[in-house]
């Protein structure tokens, strides 16, 4: 596929997912500024990636830390997002180049951002992932959890919880994942009475349920296939 027709494709896709996501906002009485779209570019080039950045898309999300560090070094303007699993081994090199960990799935790693972040004397902003779907496959703190930790996520000042992440079932049951995100934003706002941090951030909603997702309370959306299927030149 030559460079131009991705550009052409992609422009469109950014534009559909940009409407659906507006609709979903005003369906919701919901002001759609409120809501960023994550361009999720794990299956693409750095090259595909970059023009999604040129059509005005600040924000990108990566799953591998490897793969996050060879397209931030070739596109050093975005607003990286890790989205997936974070090796402590790789803080070091992961932390610096991004805007937000979305994925923070244990105590543990919980622990060494906040001692990372105090050695630089910077905060990192960071969100909890939740398994609100209950899956075994999925990673992230179970929904019980979350609660009793309320006093040591309030006390760590080397991170800045914004916030808390999840990812739906892949199932057709609109019902269930409607009911998934409705956990995730209920068990914020107890956090948030528990904590007395503000927590402004939901991210949930992938492709195939993105307008649910902002229905209920996402400030965050992770898309990818639905702008990048197809697209890789390899
Ligand atoms: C891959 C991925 C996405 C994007 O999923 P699509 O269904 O392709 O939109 C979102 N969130 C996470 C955590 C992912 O790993």
């Amino acid at each position: 596929m030559m460079p131009s027709d991705v550009r052409e494709i992609l422009r469109e896709r950014l534009a559909s997912v940009r409407g659906r996501m507006a609709e979903a906002a005003r369906r919701a009485g919901r002001d759609p500024s409120e809501v960023t779209l994550v361009a999720v570019s794990k299956t693409v080039s750095p090259s595909v990636a970059a023009i999604a950045h040129e059509l005005g898309e600040a924000d990108l999300g990566e799953s591998r830390p490897q793969e996050l560090w060879k397209k931030a070094a070739a596109l050093p303007g975005v607003r990286w997002h890790l989205i997936g699993h974070l090796q402590r081994n790789k803080l070091d090199r992961t932390v610096p180049l991004v805007t937000l960990i979305h994925s923070v799935d244990s105590p543990r790693l919980h622990e060494a951002l906040d001692a990372f972040g105090q050695a630089r004397g910077t905060p990192i902003p960071i969100l909890l992932e939740v398994n609100c779907s209950r899956e075994e496959a999925k990673g992230g703190f179970a929904p019980a959890d979350l609660l009793p930790l309320a006093g040591t996520l309030a006390s760590r000042s080397g991170v800045s919880l914004r916030g808390l992440m999840t990812m739906a079932a892949y199932t057709a049951d609109q019902g269930q994942v409607r009911a998934t995100f409705a956990e995730l934003r209920t068990l914020r706002d107890q956090l948030r009475q528990a904590t007395g941090l503000p927590l402004p951030e939901l991210s949930m909603g992938m492709s195939n349920d993105f307008e649910i997702a902002i229905e209920e309370g996402a400030t965050l959306v992770r898309v990818g296939s639905t702008l990048f299927e197809g697209l890789d030149e390899g």
